[in-house]
């Protein structure tokens, strides 16, 4: 049997539950990523995670509420003080409130509220519990913020935010100036505070290898997660990594099913996200998407949505119109998903 057949017998086993170990992944990771073997492997994801979650989808939205040139200076990030040309800026709460209801409004089930590596944490704090008192009990406060004390992170529980983002990027160390070991460390944090933990494989770029790429899944395989997922990286121009290019939509999908068959067993686990939001990755595994902008309820939004003069989501790095909740449920009812993840 070659190597090629034993893939699609894996597969096979695959889809009757079997977990892949990380070998494994690494195999599935150096497919070519137009192979007939890439297709069978995101076809199974992709009848995986319709059962796991019951042919359900998520959408948690995302803002950016306070910008200005990033200590954390990543090699790919818009916002690093290296060569961001950003003025810094802060949302007024009645703006993050009146995105909030437009959220809602368009079916996210929450939303990431994000900030730079450091930023303010008492009013940060204070601003997410006067959110959670104005907005309806089940939508979620979620936190998408820089390395933090199991003190901070509990006093955010307390107000109200019941699940945090974090991620030990890839190359963390290297493409930025975090160390890896504490990026892990406020992971533990998250999950010993009991708040739910969100990740991510990220930020991708050609460069990285199929080990890299394990290594970084399997985070989220080894540690609790609610979410885990894949996201591309954009190309900033003028930052160090833009010259490296961007992956494709197949690989990211590809990516996005390894992830989905690794964890298929945590029962933790509510979605695989993915981002940049697309249909082909909503078949290959995914069922989550992060919408930056709700349904448009004010004349000034929508004629202001893609300038982002104030705050941010990463419709701001690509320097295009954000990916509205209509525009992620139009891919999510196209892709076949017949509802709506309940928490
Ligand atoms: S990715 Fe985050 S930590 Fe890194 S420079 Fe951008 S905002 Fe800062």
């Amino acid at each position: 049997m070659n190597k090629l057949n034993e893939i699609h017998e894996l597969l096979k086993d695959v889809e009757s539950g079997r977990l892949i170990t990380r070998k494994e992944s690494v195999e599935l990771l150096k497919l070519p990523e137009n192979s007939i073997e890439a297709a069978h492997l995101c076809s199974v994801a992709n009848i995986v995670t319709r059962k796991r979650f019951n042919n359900k989808a998520l959408m948690l939205g995302q803002i950016g509420i306070d910008m200005e040139p990033c200590d954390g200076d990543c090699a790919f990030c818009f916002f690093a003080k290296s060569f961001t040309k950003i003025k810094p800026s802060m949302l007024e709460f009645d703006e993050i409130k009146s995105r909030c209801d437009g959220f809602i409004a368009g079916g996210a089930a929450g939303v990431f509220l994000m900030t730079m590596h450091r930023f303010g944490f008492d009013w940060f704090r204070d601003m997410c519990h006067s959110l959670k008192q104005s907005l309806p009990k089940d939508f979620m406060i979620l936190a998408n913020v820089g390395d933090i004390s199991i003190e901070q992170i509990k006093e955010l529980k307390e107000a109200g935010v019941s699940g945090a983002y974090h991620v030990c990027r890839l190359k963390e160390g290297i493409d930025s100036c975090m160390k890896p070991s504490g990026r892990i460390k406020t992971i533990e944090k998250i999950i010993e505070a009991g708040m739910d933990w969100y990740t991510q494989c990220e930020p991708i770029g050609p460069e990285h290898t199929p080990e890299e790429l394990a290594d970084q899944i399997w985070l989220g395989v080894d540690m609790p997660c609610v979410q885990h997922g894949a996201q591309q990286r954009f190309p900033v121009p003028g930052s160090p990594l833009y010259s490296k290019g961007i992956i494709s939509l197949a690989r990211l999908s590809q990516i996005v099913a390894v992830i989905a068959l690794a964890t298929q067993n945590n029962k933790n686990q509510k979605s695989v996200s993915v981002n940049v939001s697309n249909v082909v990755a909503l078949l290959s595994g995914a069922n989550a998407f992060f919408p930056e902008a709700g349904e448009p309820l004010k004349e000034e939004y929508q004629e202001n949505s893609h300038e982002a003069a104030d705050g941010f989501t990463t419709a701001l790095w690509r320097q295009s119109n954000e990916i509205t909740t209509a525009d992620c449920r139009y891919m999510i009812e196209s892709a076949g998903f017949s509802g709506y993840v309940k928490y």
